[in-house]
């Protein structure tokens, strides 16, 4: 059993990953950004021990030292016993941009040096740093159509052109902050050599079961919003395009975590987690299998066209055999992630009616 502060408790990949980490026999501090936040994750393990489950507030992370208190445990006692792991999930994932260094480049980028600087600092007890990257951090425009993706993948953009048109608006806002995050997190491993590893995790798009905390489905995180669209039958008329094309279930992505956590020969690697490529037709037609009723609202006939792989098939191919092998995720097929995430929108859908 380790004792492990997870930062972003309120998001969708920590809430996978809490209940992962739990499931495992560890015990968990989160961060998330105020009281109300708090209540709404502690609430969902009322049969959970106070000890194996705590929050802490941090408001802002792209305020400097915003960590320098959560990861300190000043009483070292057996309720307040100081951390072997943390894990940096926390980034803020969406697209409406207005002002990128604001917006996502500073939490993003002062939220990662952030949380390892505050570790080296004042957590000496911490043996294992693993960060929440992304494929937006591999994502390279240049490389060749039907090349395969790996870990070997980065992301070209610098400080320099970050904040160009073609860099900061919107996706590839995005994945500039994801980019320029994680590169300064191993920058920062190079140039202060602290007493902790690091691994970096770097998932394509999440899907899968949403927190059951949850009350509307406006409140639906970005990677699950084209989900919530089809079975509310907003794309009837028009599927949208794909846009990203890889794809993996929030339950390896966490499982993958918990593991990065548990084994140090993960410890200076990054791993691509991807179950494969996928376009948005194919989400529909796993909607339309396994939920007959949703049929009328899905998009058919010419308004899938959208939808589609581009002519000739996905654009690149992928290779995920590290995460297979040295984190051992089998990983969920789309038909089954699909299934659990609409599942768990219309849970949402039928508290709100009853
Ligand atoms: P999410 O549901 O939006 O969660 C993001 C978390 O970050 C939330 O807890 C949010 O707090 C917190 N956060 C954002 N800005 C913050 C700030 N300034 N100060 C403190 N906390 C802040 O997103 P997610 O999908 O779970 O993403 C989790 C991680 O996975 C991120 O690092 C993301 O880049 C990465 N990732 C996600 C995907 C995907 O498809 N979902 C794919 C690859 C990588 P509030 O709830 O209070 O806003």
């Amino acid at each position: 059993m380790v004792h492990i502060l997870v930062t972003g408790g309120s998001g969708f990949l920590a809430n996978a990953l809490i209940s992962t980490l739990l499931s495992r026999g560890h015990s968990i501090v989160t961060t998330v950004r105020t009281a109300e936040k708090a209540r709404s994750v502690l609430a969902q393990y009322p049969h959970i021990a106070p000890n194996q489950l705590k929050c802490k507030i941090v408001p802002d992370m792209a305020v400097a030292d915003a960590f320098d208190d959560a990861v300190r445990s000043p009483n070292d006692s057996e309720s307040d016993p100081p951390f072997s792991a943390v894990v940096h999930t926390a980034s803020p994932f969406h697209y409406s941009i207005t002002n990128a260094k604001k917006d996502m480049f500073d939490p993003a980028v002062n939220g990662t040096v952030g949380i390892l600087r505050s570790v080296h600092q004042y957590a000496p007890s911490v043996k294992r740093v693993v960060i929440t990257s992304s494929f937006a951090a591999m994502f390279n425009p240049a490389k060749p159509a039907k090349s395969k993706y790996s870990e070997a993948d980065w992301n070209p953009v610098t400080w320099d052109d970050a904040e160009s048109p073609e860099n900061a608006h919107g996706q590839s806002g995005y994945r500039t902050s994801k980019a320029l995050a994680e590169k300064e997190a191993w920058a920062f491993m190079e140039k202060e050599k602290p007493g902790f590893t690091l691994t970096v995790l770097n998932p394509s798009l999440i899907f899968g079961p949403v927190s059951e905390s949850l009350t509307s489905l406006d409140d639906v995180n970005t990677s699950n919003e084209r989900m919530r669209d089809f079975i509310i039958g907003a794309s009837k008329e028009k599927c949208p395009p794909t846009a990203s094309q890889f794809w993996v279930d929030v339950r390896d992505a966490a499982l993958a975590h918990a593991v990065a956590v548990e084994k140090d020969e993960t410890a200076g690697k990054r791993y691509f987690l991807t179950a494969g490529s996928f376009c948005n037709v194919e989400i529909v037609e796993a909607i339309g299998k396994e939920f007959p009723e949703l049929r009328d609202g899905l998009p058919t006939g010419e308004a899938l066209k959208d939808g589609q792989y581009p002519a000739g098939g996905p654009k690149y191919g992928f290779d995920n055999s590290a995460s297979v092998k040295e984190l051992g995720i089998n990983y969920r097929s789309l038909q089954e992630s699909v299934a659990d995430t609409v599942r768990s929108l219309r849970a949402i859908q039928e508290r709100n009616t009853v």
